[in-house]
């Protein structure tokens, strides 16, 4: 009987496909290696999950070539990716793939150099003919890449590259792909002729003024240039020609954190609720098992600190620490602060790495020689060998949620990972999470508290304003007022907007009610297309705009941008400095960090956000904070809007004040007695998060349910809705078998944002108290749509978050 393997490929289908291994292979098959096989009609890349033999009877087709010298993963790691398949109902090789982000190798070039000790051996002419020839090669070319090597001479793989290497004959170095990895930018610096007072300057005042801050800053970077002057593009070249500027190129650093300052942080004296949780901690530690916390402490009051310290506990131990971040970039403080305690036994793993980066931190962790990993979401799959303790900070952050397959949740995985590794867990946050803390009330969490903000800092002071009583403006007269007189007094202002609703949002404004579905109680949507209000959870649909639910007035639509706020902003304060973040001027990590740098020196009076500004920023010059409409996140068409609204505001409200000055922070809302409003202005988490537990409960949603959201999309709308439509009748027909009520369906319905990206896009979502039954049924279902129609893409989302 020959030897097989089973090879896991990053597509949906099978689990994994087995194949035989040509004999001058076979000395380099491991599990956890990378391979090359023939796929269908093409080659794929996939990962070998298994050893064993050949089914009897059938043919297998050969691997083409082995990829790896080392394994990705061990048996270890492998169980707990499998989880994550099964869990997530996503195959093998797409979950592998995931966990072994871009260029973990295949962008990279290797370098082939032949040893003394191959020139001996090829001397001593001990190798077969073929191997001869090959090293031959090698040693007549100095060095070489291996994918010359493999173009070059007929029947060479990699893995005889490998097992040359195993032999001592040649070294493999790694080198980037330069050509696409190295990134620069323009930087304008004063041309040789520069002269402000120069008779060619007259009367040209844009590109005078934008001499003059060149002239100033010495070396401008073009995009921070467009950031405050706009379109620069029709000056530069005029400017440049005249000699008045120079372009220049620089790399541009892929290390966003590289310019922080690392003056040392000096642990602080525990504070006595810091003291507490951080024993309870460390016992889990020295005892090395598995022990989840919940750590909820409001804003400032010290999490990161009891974080440090546990993990300075873990390494004394000789273990190693995984720490979860929402968003790297987010959080340039919290990994300064790393750096200052750790030095470099610290990797920060983050989207700015280039593919060598990566690599290189990826080997260091899984050799063990950095102490700390930090990083977003997938930070999860780091290889570390020998975790501790597993920290994520600010565990309610969606963003912890993956949107594509696997739509893995890096808080949840966090859980299995402790378990299966022996670690303590502590997850973080001012605002737990509803599920989270329905986890600690059952006590599968410990629940650790810090009440208070250290050093006696006070929390700031909110006020709301009720707009159903002010003039229909975007600014009530409270926050224009407060806005005016903290330019007045040199301070700044941070202005928050969810936009991330939608602007078919439908308010009364008489008495501030959001129409609601009947059947589901998340907000119904307005849609201009078909003039229709519409209910993307269960697909209700109507033409007819209802009066309010609650005072029979007309509804209208709430919708307002960021940019509306800054023109009315700058039309209020006209002399003040007025910047807008989102993730349309924000994109890109330097810029970030740029907006935040202008930020602490002051260059900014006014910043106008999105959720980014509401990240753990520490801002000591911010003294007001004006939410512009807490209603925009309260009618997101989905059950978490009241958690989310609250996260918001508490989060919000904690950028303020944080310096000597006591904040003072404005929300306006034509829902000021709404609950999730109520309890973020009194700072009050434990009352929001029980009145919300009860809501679940009544409403069936999670923590009370488990949900799973079945996504398709496709080109065609008739074929996708027919599609979508026959998973529907085969849905209720499956469930129909069980127990009435075991299994409930919603929808299926089209998304709020129907298309994107010409795809046509639908959902159906599940809905059980029984995970094992839906999960089953979640499968067939998956099974039985696999067949219908091969142009319509479907996935489930196991836990989903976004229903977008
Ligand atoms: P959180 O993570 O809860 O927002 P941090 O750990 O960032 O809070 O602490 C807020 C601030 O208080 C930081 O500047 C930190 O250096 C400081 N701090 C933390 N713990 C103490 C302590 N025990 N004594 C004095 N200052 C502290
Ligand atoms: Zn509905």
């Amino acid at each position: 009987m020959d030897e097989s393997i089973q090879v896991a490929v990053p597509i949906p289908g099978e689990q994994y496909y087995s194949y035989s291994v040509p004999e001058h292979l076979a000395d380099g098959v491991k599990v956890g290696k990378r391979v090359l096989v023939p796929f269908r009609n093409r080659r794929s890349i996939g990962f070998i999950v298994g050893t064993g033999d050949a089914p009897s009877g059938i043919k297998l087709r050969d691997i083409i070539d082995i990829i790896d010298e080392e394994p990705l993963f061990d048996q270890r790691r492998l169980e707990f990716l499998k989880w994550v398949s099964q869990y997530y109902i996503c195959t093998l090789g797409i979950v592998l793939k995931a966990a072994h982000p871009g260029g973990l190798g295949v962008s990279l070039r290797r370098l082939i150099k032949i040893t003394e000790n191959g020139v001996r051996t090829l001397d001593e002419s001990r190798l077969t003919a073929h191997e001869a020839h090959v090293l031959n090669t090698i040693y007549n070319s100095g060095e070489i890449t291996s994918q010359k090597l493999l173009n070059l001479v007929e029947n060479t793989s990699n893995e005889l590259l490998n097992s040359f290497k195993r032999r001592g004959l040649i070294e493999i170095s790694y080198e980037i792909d330069s050509d696409t990895k190295i990134k620069t930018e323009k930087i304008i610096v004063a041309g040789d002729g520069a002269n402000l007072q120069s008779k060619l300057l007259e009367r040209k005042y844009a590109k005078a003024e934008i001499l003059e801050f060149v002239l100033t800053h010495r070396r401008v970077p073009l995009s921070y240039l467009k950031e405050i002057f706009g379109n620069v593009g029709a000056h530069l070249p005029w400017l440049e020609e005249k000699e008045f500027i120079k372009i220049e190129y620089q790399e541009i650093s892929r290390d966003p954190f590289a310019d922080i300052d690392l003056s040392d942080d000096k642990p602080h004296k525990l504070t006595l609720d810091q003291e507490i949780a951080f024993e309870k901690i460390s016992v889990a530690v020295n005892e090395g098992e598995y022990a989840p916390f919940l750590l909820h402490g409001v804003t400032g009051s010290g999490k990161t600190e009891v974080y440090l310290r546990v993990i300075q506990e873990a390494i004394a131990k000789g273990k190693e620490a995984l720490v979860l971040v929402p968003e790297i970039s987010l959080t340039p403080q919290l990994v300064k602060r790393f750096r200052a305690r750790f030095g470099n036994q610290v990797a920060v793993i983050h989207s700015a790495l280039s593919d060598g980066e990566r690599f290189d931190a990826w080997r260091m962790a899984s050799r063990g020689e950095v102490k700390v990993v930090i990083g977003a979401r997938s930070a999860i799959f780091a290889p570390l060998s020998n975790i501790g303790i597993i920290i994520v900070d600010e565990e309610h952050e969606n963003s912890y949620k993956q949107e594509e397959a696997p739509a893995y949740n890096a808080r949840d995985l966090s859980l299995v990972l402790g378990r299966m590794t022996n670690s303590a867990v502590i997850l973080g946050s001012a605002t737990p999470c509803v599920e989270s803390y329905s986890n600690a009330l059952k006590n599968r969490y410990t629940y650790l508290t810090l009440p208070l903000r250290v050093e006696d800092r006070s929390l700031p002071k909110i006020e709301v304003v009720d707009m159903k009583k002010e003039a229909g403006e975007i600014f009530s007269e409270m926050l224009k007022r407060s806005l005016i007189s903290n330019f007045e007094d040199g301070k700044q202002t941070i202005l928050f907007l969810n936009r991330r609703g939608y602007s078919g949002l439908l308010i009364c404004h008489s008495c501030g009610e959001i129409l609601k579905c009947p059947n589901c109680t998340v907000s119904l949507t307005y849609h201009v297309e078909d003039k229709s209000i519409k209910c993307h959870m269960c697909g209700l649909s109507e033409r007819t705009i209802p009066n309010c639910q609650n005072c029979g007035e007309g509804v209208k639509g709430l919708g307002i941008g960021t940019q509306k706020v800054e023109e009315e902003v700058k039309r209020i304060l006209p002399n003040s400095t007025v910047a807008r973040m989102d993730r349309d001027t924000a994109s890109g990590k330097n810029k970030l960090m740029r907006l935040y740098s202008r930020l602490e020196r002051g260059e900014i009076d006014v910043l106008i956000g999105t959720q980014m500004v509401a990240k753990g920023h520490d801002l000591p010059g911010v003294t007001l904070v004006g939410v512009i409409s807490a209603d925009i996140s309260l009618g997101i068409p989905d059950f978490r809007s009241g958690e989310r609204t609250f996260q918001l505001v508490t989060q919000v409200a904690g950028r303020s004040g944080r310096g000597d000055h006591p904040g003072v922070v404005i929300v306006q809302s034509y829902n000021p007695d709404h609950p999730s409003i109520v309890y973020a202005t009194t700072q009050d988490s434990k009352a929001f998060l029980e009145q919300e537990l009860k809501l679940r409960e009544q409403l069936k949603y999670p923590p009370s349910s488990r949900l799973v959201n079945i996504r398709f999309s496709g080109i065609i709308e008739q074929d996708t809705e027919s599609v979508v439509r026959e998973s529907g009748k085969l849905a209720r027909a499956m469930i129909s078998k069980l127990p009435v009520g075991a299994v409930e369906i919603l929808g299926p319905s089209p998304c709020p944002i129907y298309k994107i990206r010409n795809r046509f896009r639908f959902q159906m979502l599940l809905k059980s108290s029984n995970s094992a039954m839906l999960h089953s049924i979640s499968r067939q279902l998956l099974t039985a749509i696999s067949k219908m129609s091969s142009n319509v893409r479907y996935s489930a989302d196991v836990d989903p978050y976004y229903f977008s």
